[in-house]
């Protein structure tokens, strides 16, 4: 074959695994919206049975082969060629060790944990989910074995994840910015106690069309996409020009909706960012959780819980709920936005004690992945970890180790994502704020466009071009430390 027709072949393989996967999220994002109890059984069946064929495309040998062809001609490939092809062949290096038997095994596994959690969960009930949970660990295991790690099996699963990352870098890091955040929570808490209105029930109706309001005003394009409602929010592609949105409404918080509604909107504006024309190939893809937490934390606090925006909220608040907006002052909104306290519910944490949240997730997946823990003796780990971080115990495991839908629906080594996006979305900003002076008026005003327009040209437009500390290092001028979030944090609240 001629290196030209290698190439396009190459190619054209991409685009049929990239059309697939696409089936596979409209199966998964219908499996959380829509799907009927009692079709689980069967939408289970067919993940698995997709699962099975993109895996089987992906790794047939005549593509492996066709791959390490063009790895073994680098020096002849273009820049672009040459990203796309490193890493495809990086990715397959890691999926051939995978057996298909393996891969549509843990889709099956996975698939009925994941509704038993949803079962599970509002019940409070971990005995009925915990069969399903050890299963998901089991198998964890079993899959860091086969893809082989050097120092901690966690690395092969964190991997995954955040490319590159180990434990070994990312525990001290984030054990750093625990020490640091544990500092200054006494002092931010104090100054973020005053009182705040009491704003009384909102009805869901009302909430969705002030969320459809703020996703839009930052820069999603409905045409583009669409926002739902399920049990946990979430942001799914589902092809070109095709990124959806989900949240979850309660009556009594109005805040919990706006902020899963921003925090998913930052997903999304960056897998819109991506170029579109490359989607489907690396160029065309995230570079990493992480870096697509950046892009949602960015938003969803960095942003949306800043002075400017609460004044741009209190005007929309006007619009959308009257009779909060007449409750509330915009520095009423502020404080309510930004009420610092160690608490139980990690999608409901304030930015500072967030990262608490992950750091004693990522303890404990470590420990359970390493077999020093077991899942029988996990809710108990779990309620000692929050009395030692946040110096509160949940009392039930639906405020405990039931809250989240990783575990169970096996994404075991996401969550350092979510703190490692606080420190990349931080520098980024720091960036940002240096190309854009006057982006506080801009915030305020509601123009959202300087800033989106700043994060397409400097983060999303490269695609997976680079490593994220990399990128991190090429946008922001500076390596990767806890030290710029945790200043971001004492310059806003002056501690
Ligand atoms: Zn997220």
């Amino acid at each position: 074959m001629s290196f030209d027709a290698a190439l396009k072949g190459f190619y054209a393989h991409l685009e049929e695994l990239y059309r697939l996967r696409s089936i596979g999220a409209l199966l998964g994002w219908d499996q959380q919206v829509n799907l009927p109890e009692n079709g689980a059984a069967s939408r289970a069946e067919q993940l698995e049975c997709l699962s099975r064929i993109i895996h089987q495309r992906k790794t047939s040998p005549g593509f492996c082969a066709l791959v390490d062809d063009l790895h073994a001609q680098s020096s002849a490939l273009t820049e672009d060629d040459l990203v796309n092809v490193r890493e495809i062949k990086r990715q397959l290096d890691i999926e051939k060790k995978l057996p298909e038997e393996f891969v549509a095994e843990k889709t099956r596994i996975c698939s009925l944990s994941y509704i038993a959690w949803t079962k599970a969960r509002p019940a409070g009930d971990f005995a009925a989910v915990k069969p399903h949970l050890q299963k998901v660990i089991e198998l964890s295991r079993r899959e860091a074995e086969l893809i082989g790690f050097r120092e901690h099996p966690y690395d092969a699963l964190l991997d995954q994840f955040e490319p590159h990352m180990t434990l070994a870098q990312v525990k001290p890091l984030l054990l750093s910015l625990a020490e640091r955040l544990g500092g200054i929570v006494p002092a931010i808490a104090e100054k973020t106690a005053g009182e705040v209105p009491v704003t009384g029930g909102v009805p869901e109706g009302s909430q969705a069309k002030l969320c459809a309001r703020l996703a839009a005003g930052i820069g999603y394009d409905f045409k583009s996409g669409r926002l739902d409602k399920t049990h946990h929010p979430f942001e799914s592609s589902l092809g070109r020009n095709d990124v959806r949105i989900t949240t979850r409404y309660l009556a009594d918080d109005f805040l919990s909706s706006v902020f899963s509604v921003l925090h998913e909107t930052g997903h999304a504006l960056y897998e819109l960012g991506l170029p579109q024309e490359r989607r489907g190939t690396p160029l065309g893809s995230a570079v990493s959780y992480g870096i697509h937490e950046s892009q949602s934390r960015l938003w969803e606090n960095i942003v949306g819980r800043s002075r400017a925006y609460s004044i741009y909220l209190h005007r929309m608040l006007k619009r959308f709920l009257p009779r909060v907006h007449k409750a509330l002052s915009p520095e009423a909104v502020w404080l309510l936005c930004n009420r610092v306290r160690p608490s139980l519910i990690r999608v409901e944490a304030d930015e500072v004690t967030y990262s608490l949240h992950v750091v004693i997730r990522m303890l404990l997946e470590e420990e359970l992945i390493a077999g020093n823990l077991q899942v029988d003796d996990l809710p108990g780990a779990w309620n000692g970890l929050y009395e030692k971080f946040m110096g509160i115990r949940p009392s039930s495991d639906r405020e405990g180790v039931l809250q989240d839908v990783h575990w169970y629906s096996g994404a075991i080594g996401y969550f350092p994502s979510y703190a490692l996006g606080n420190l990349y979305g931080a520098l980024f900003m720091g960036s940002a704020r240096k190309a854009l002076p006057d982006l506080d008026r801009q915030i305020e005003a509601g123009e959202f466009a300087p800033l989106l327009k700043w994060l397409r040209a400097n983060v999303h437009v490269h695609g997976m071009r680079y490593r994220a500390r990399e990128l991190v290092e090429k946008v922001s001028g500076q390596t990767l430390s806890s030290g710029p979030f945790v200043e971001y944090l004492c310059a806003k609240f002056g501690v």
